[in-house]
């Protein structure tokens, strides 16, 4: 289920990075997510904190693909600025109704067990509702 980096994944990590790295302000802005879509181009946002709840990257990264005609999405992740350089996150559970919905043959580049892997989004999402 869980699946080893090709060297191109990194491409993706780095766009993530670079994203929240340029825009990083806490609260609001503190995690990036990059979207490697059919086309081969990449979209990379910030999440949007407010009051108790703002947006993840993740739906930002996908609403700008969809933007910009994107209709197939390949692979994500999200990457956080804690204070000790930057990590690869787990998308959340709202985040991954919405990545089975819109993509269910997306691979997500997650941490598992100390690694950074990557899954299908339906084997992180197991059994998940379906109304599409
Ligand atoms: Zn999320």
């Amino acid at each position: 289920m869980y699946k080893e980096l090709a060297p191109e994944d990194k491409l993706l990590i780095d766009a993530a990075t670079k994203v929240i790295e340029k825009n990083f302000q806490e609260p609001r802005h503190t995690v990036g997510a990059a979207v490697l879509c059919g086309s081969g181009n990449i979209y990379a946002a910030v999440n949007v904190e407010s009051c108790g709840y703002g947006p993840c990257a993740e739906p930002i990264a996908i609403g700008m693909a969809i933007s910009n005609g994107e209709r197939i999405f390949n692979k994500i992740v999200a990457i956080s600025k804690p204070t000790k350089g930057y990590v690869v996150l787990s998308p959340c559970g709202n985040c991954r109704q919405l990545l089975v919905d819109y993509a269910p043959n997306l691979e997500v580049i997650l941490p598992h067990n100390g690694q950074v892997l990557k899954a299908s989004i339906k084997d992180i999402l197991p059994d998940s509702y379906n109304n599409f």
